[in-house]
Parts: structure tokens; sequence; C-alpha cells
């Protein structure tokens, strides 16, 4: 047996997959009332860049009533598999750009970074979020697609494409979780890109003993990336140690724990100012010699 919120199946222990085929039913059918009654809803994570401006990005929560507080991972992973990652994702662009425009002290100068899924990431898509944007009188340039190494490399003829249409149009484009699924860098140079975001797992690896080997990853990708003029964010950055390696690396943006977690947008406010104290403060840290 097993216990969803309130609802509770029985089924055979073993047969894991056909309980996982329920779970999915029942987060996708939860999903679709979630979308319609306001379950949903955007936090903002701060990314800190070195020259001491401030941007976020925006990621999807959902708390149900019915399944508690499911995690992005799993019910994007479900939407993804359906046509209702239109609906989600068109929920984002809206809820985005309605707290954008509501709260300019937070958000003017600063971009925000969506999440775009990779079945998603084709022209008549990306049209009806540039329409949403439009629609509230806000900038191209306040915006920027996070999208992974897959979603571009999956149909690249397709996605340069949309990507040039994007860059045209003003918006910025970063690969999202860079370095984990091509070991091709082919696409660097097929996609007129702004900046990559190197993945959690080798910037969680850099104050270890044993990172040695992510060490020579990431001073490798930070390298590379000047080099073809990309900016280079961190992302998952949990502690000190790890801010001043990937500082003296030279990557341009830090984004994690360490400076702030996903915030609500009530809390965007207080968050900054401790964000700017806190950046006065490491601004003075010395740098590490080696
Ligand atoms: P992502 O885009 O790579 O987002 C980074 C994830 O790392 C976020 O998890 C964030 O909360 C978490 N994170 C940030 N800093 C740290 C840190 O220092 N340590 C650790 N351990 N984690 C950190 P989250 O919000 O659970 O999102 C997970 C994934 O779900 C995202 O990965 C993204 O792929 C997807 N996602 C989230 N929101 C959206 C959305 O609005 N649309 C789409 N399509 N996908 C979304
Ligand atoms: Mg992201
Ligand atoms: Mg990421
Ligand atoms: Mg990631």
């Amino acid at each position: 047996a097993r216990q969803t919120g309130n609802q509770t199946i029985r089924l055979y222990e073993h047969d894991e997959y056909v309980q996982r085929y329920i779970d999915e039913i029942m987060i996708e059918t939860e999903l679709v009332k979630a979308i319609k009654q306001d379950e949903l809803y955007m936090v903002y994570q701060p990314k800190v860049s070195m020259d001491g401006s401030i941007h976020f990005e925006a990621l999807i929560r959902w708390n149900s009533p019915v399944l508690g507080f499911v995690s992005p991972e799993t019910f994007i992973r479900v939407a993804e598999q359906s046509l209702l990652i239109e609906d989600v994702t068109q929920f984002v662009m809206n809820r985005v750009c309605q707290d954008v425009s509501t709260h300019p002290e937070q958000f003017e100068g600063r971009r925000v970074a969506v999440n775009v899924s990779p079945n998603l990431f084709h022209e008549h898509h990306m049209n009806e979020l540039v329409t949403i944007v439009a629609s509230y009188d806000l900038q191209p340039e306040q915006f920027e697609f996070e999208v992974t190494e897959h979603t571009l490399m999956h149909e690249p003829v397709a996605a340069i494409k949309t990507v040039e249409s994007l860059k045209q149009q003003g918006f910025r484009l970063v690969i999202d979780d860079f370095g984990v699924s091509y070991s091709s860098l082919n696409y660097l140079k097929l996609f007129e890109i702004d900046g990559i975001k190197i993945d959690r797992s080798f910037v969680a690896q850099l104050d270890q003993e044993n990172g040695l080997k992510e060490y020579e990853i990431v001073k490798l990708i930070v390298s590379l990336a000047k080099k073809l003029d990309l900016e280079v964010t961190a992302e998952g950055v949990e502690t000190e140690e790890q801010y001043r390696i990937l500082r003296q690396l030279g990557c341009d943006e830090i984004q994690g724990y360490f400076f702030s977690r996903p915030m609500a947008l009530e809390d965007l406010g207080e968050a900054l100012e401790i964000l700017y104290s806190h950046q006065t403060v490491l601004s003075k840290i010395e740098q590490p010699s080696h």
C-alpha cells in the first residue's frame, strides 16, 4: 500500500512500474486542476555576477492540496510527456511577466531567466511566449531563456532557426546544466548563444579533496567560455570555498544556496538588501593565490 496525499492505492509491492504509472496519471490529473486553480507559483533565485549586478532565474513551485509539495523535476517530467507542458509554460511566462511588471523595484534593470523544455523549443511555441512578453509591454532584453544541450542538439536545424529568431528580437539565451550530456562541443559554434551554466555536479565537488578532476574540468570550461566570448555562470554554489575557487577561475556569475535560495516574490526585496551587504563583505575577501 502506498500513501499519496489523502488517497491510498493498494498494489503488490513489487509492481513499481505500475505504481509509477499511477503516480504519473495522478500528477497529470491534479496538474490540470492546479493550472486553473492557482496552485502553481514562481520563486526567484538570484544570479549574482562578480561585477555586482544581480539577475534572477524563475523556478516553478506546486503546492497541491491533494499531493502535497511536488518537486518540479517530477511534475515537469510528467508535463513534458503530454501537451500539458504548453499550459504550464504559458502559466510560467504569464506569471513571471505579471510579477516583473508589478514589482519594478525588484526587477528593474534585472533579467529574469525562464526555463524552456526541449519539446517547446520550436519557433511557434516560442512565439507564444514572445507574445505574452509583448502583451505586458515588457522588453525582450529583460528576459533570458535557459535550454539544455539536449534541447539544441535534438533537432539542430530547427533549433538554429529558433535561436536566430529569439536573438534577433533581443532575448538572451543560455545553456543550462552545461557539461553533463554531450561530449561534442560542436553546438557552441552552431548556435548564437550568450552564455553557459556549469552544471551543479561539477561545482559540488570543487572544494572536495577528491574534486581535482572537477576543478580541472571547470577551469577548462571557464577558459573555453572566455575564448568564445560566452558568459559563464556556475549553478549550485553552496560554500564560500566553491565561490572563491570559481571567482579565482574567472567565472562571471554565481548562483546557489551560498548567496540565496530561490525566494518567494514577497521576500525578494529583503533578499536583495542582504545580498548587497553580503557581496560588499565578500569583495573584501582576499583572492586565493594558487
Ligand atoms: P535547473 O533549471 O537546472 O534549476 C536549478 C535547480 O537547482 C533548481 O531546482 C534550484 O532550486 C536548485 N538549486 C539552486 N541552487 C542550489 C544549490 O546551491 N544547491 C542545490 N542542491 N540545489 C540548488 P528546482 O527549482 O527544484 O528545479 C529543478 C529543475 O526543474 C530545474 O533545473 C529545471 O530543469 C526544472 N524547472 C524548474 N522550474 C521550471 C519551469 O518553470 N519550467 C521548466 N520547463 N522547467 C523548470
Ligand atoms: Mg535553469
Ligand atoms: Mg541548471
Ligand atoms: Mg541543473
